[in-house]
This record gives structure tokens, C-alpha cells and sequence, in this order.
């Protein structure tokens, strides 16, 4: 299999998004998101315009709700609740980390987990946590399990190695992945003997925001490797680089997903499928 591409997962995703958004439109309902954006950062932006595209590929809608930087607590909660109560918007996704005047805990929990299309409520984290169904998993997160499913990488009875124990990250990815009856074990920075669990593992989902810091001492034949981490090279080149040394890991493994163009061409898809679900469920 060897690179494992992230872009044929997402334009899979795209081709059912079109038909869904279609037979949405015909009962009179656009599916749309919210973009609730504190300034201008360069990751908000960049992101705001990937699923802008997306939503425009699929012929879904974006409204984005931009505050000034240094706007109060009072007036995102404002913007929040706006977004909270207007029926035409199906879905929010709010840019975090916010300036240091926002209490993030209380920008999370005024958002309604029905809403929240990145898994940052508590109510959404519970959601996973219970089975319940409640809410949306973060969109990263849920990428993984959907570049597994397209690929048809089998993961019951799976031995799974995930690296990293973020909320956003490697917490939410480890239930989805229990879910689908694997075989989870979490490693952090305190974790002994990495190398020896991920060599004895099947899967191997790799989510440390570490640059380049796994490569072929960590893997072995027949194995598949997600690497969720987005960092800047480290060599000082342009451009964005995974956790995973993928050249070295490639010729080894029986799959790899590259970075760029792996996990992160999936996240904005998923978020667009998130706001196409709860349109659904609205109706
Ligand atoms: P984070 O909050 O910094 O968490 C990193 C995790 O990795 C922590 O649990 C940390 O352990 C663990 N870790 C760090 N160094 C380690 C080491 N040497 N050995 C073992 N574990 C180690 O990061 P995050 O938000 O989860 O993000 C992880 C990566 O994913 C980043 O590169 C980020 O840019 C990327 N990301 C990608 C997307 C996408 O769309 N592809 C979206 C979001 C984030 P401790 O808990 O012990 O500190």
C-alpha cells in the first residue's frame, strides 16, 4: 500500500457529501457552518479557508463570524449564543486557542454540544466517552478512523499503539479506536520502553507534535502508521512536517500516511460531514 493518501479519503468523503447536500437541498435546507474567528491568526485563517473550499466543493455553506483580537469574554459569548440560536447555521466551529482576556471553559460550554462540530465541548467529550452517540467527535481525531475505514485496515482485535494523550488528540482517537474493538495502549511522555510497544504493535497512530522524532527503530514489516503530527521543519525549510521520518519508514511498513497531504487533507472534510450530520438530524 505504501503512502496511505489522505486526499483520495477526502475526495471518497466529497463524493457522499455531494449527494447528501443534494437531497438536503431539495427539502429547502443549505447545510451550514459557523466560523466564529478572534483575529486573524495564520493557522485560523488557513483553516477557515480550507473548509470554505470544502463546503463550496459540496455545495454546502460558511458564515463566519470574525471579532477583533482583543474583543471581551461578553462580546464572543454574545457571538456564541447568536450562533447557538440561529436556526440556518447547523454547525459552529470556534478557532481555539483564544486570546488570554477569553476564558477558554467558559467559551466551550457556551457553545451547545449539538453544535459543536470539533468535539470541544464537554457535553461532546462525554459523548465519546459514554457511547451515547452525543455530539461529534474532534475532527482530527475521527480522521484517523476514517482514513482506516477507507483503506479497509481492520481494526478489531488489533494491537494499537497511539502516541500522544491530548484531549484533541490521542484521548478522543483511543476511545474511537476501542470502540471498534482494538486493542488500545496510550503512551505519553512518561511512558518506558516506547519503542518496544510500538514494535509489537499492528497499528500505530502517532500524535506527539514531535518533528520527525519516529523512524524505522520504532516500526517493523506489515504494520500501518497514521501520523496526525503537523509541525514546522525543523531543518528550517519551508513547510510543514509530520511526527514520522516517512522516507525511512515507507520501504518498512505496509502503509504510512504522508505529511503533508495525510491527516490534515482529511480534518476540514470531516468537519464539512459534521455540519452535513447535524443538518440531518435538525431536519
Ligand atoms: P499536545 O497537546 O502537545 O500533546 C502531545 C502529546 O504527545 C502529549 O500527550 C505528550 O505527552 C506526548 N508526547 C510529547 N512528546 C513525547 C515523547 N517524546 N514521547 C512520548 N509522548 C510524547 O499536541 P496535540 O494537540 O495532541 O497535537 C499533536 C500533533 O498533532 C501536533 O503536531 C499538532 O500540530 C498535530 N495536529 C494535527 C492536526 C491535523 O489536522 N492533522 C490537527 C490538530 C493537531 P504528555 O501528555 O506526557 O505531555
Amino acid at each position: 500500500m505504501g503512502l496511505l493518501s489522505g486526499k483520495d479519503v477526502a475526495d471518497a468523503l466529497k463524493e457522499c457529501m455531494k449527494k447528501d447536500v443534494e437531497a438536503l437541498k431539495a427539502t429547502g435546507v443549505t447545510p451550514t457552518l459557523g466560523i466564529i474567528r478572534m483575529g486573524e491568526e495564520p493557522n485560523d485563517i488557513s483553516y477557515e479557508r480550507g473548509a470554505t473550499k470544502t463546503c463550496e466543493s459540496v455545495g454546502a455553506a460558511v458564515k463566519v463570524f470574525a471579532l477583533p483580537r482583543d474583543a471581551s469574554q461578553e462580546d464572543l459569548l454574545k457571538v456564541i449564543n447568536q450562533a447557538n440560536n440561529d436556526k440556518g447555521i447547523h454547525g459552529v466551529l470556534l478557532f481555539r486557542p483564544l486570546p488570554k482576556q477569553i476564558d477558554d471553559n467558559a467559551a466551550r460550554a457556551a457553545l451547545l454540544p449539538n453544535k459543536d462540530m470539533d468535539g470541544i465541548t464537554d457535553g461532546s467529550m462525554a459523548g465519546i466517552y459514554s457511547d451515547s452517540g452525543a455530539g461529534f467527535p474532534p475532527c482530527t481525531a475521527e480522521s484517523v478512523i476514517k482514513i482506516l475505514d477507507h483503506y479497509k485496515i481492520d481494526v478489531a482485535g488489533k494491537d494499537i499503539v497511539v502516541l500522544g494523550r491530548s484531549t484533541v488528540i490521542g484521548k478522543p482517537v483511543s476511545m474511537l479506536l476501542l470502540k471498534k474493538n482494538g486493542t488500545v495502549t496510550i503512551c505519553h511522555s512518561k511512558t518506558k520502553d516506547m519503542q518496544k510497544k510500538t514494535q509489537a504493535a499492528d497499528i500505530v497512530v502517532v500524535a506527539m507534535g514531535r518533528a520527525w522524532s519516529v523512524g524505522k527503530e520504532c516500526f517493523k514489516a506489515g504494520q500501518y502508521v497514521i501520523d496526525v503530527g503537523v509541525n514546522a521543519k525543523p531543518n528550517g525549510e519551508k513547510g510543514t512536517c509530520g511526527d514520522v521520518r516517512t522516507d525511512e519508514v515507507e520501504s518498512l511498513v505496509a502503509g504510512v500516511t504522508p505529511v503533508p497531504g495525510g491527516v490534515g487533507s482529511v480534518t476540514s472534510a470531516n468537519l464539512v460531514c459534521h455540519v452535513i450530520e447535524a443538518a440531518k438530524s435538525a431536519l
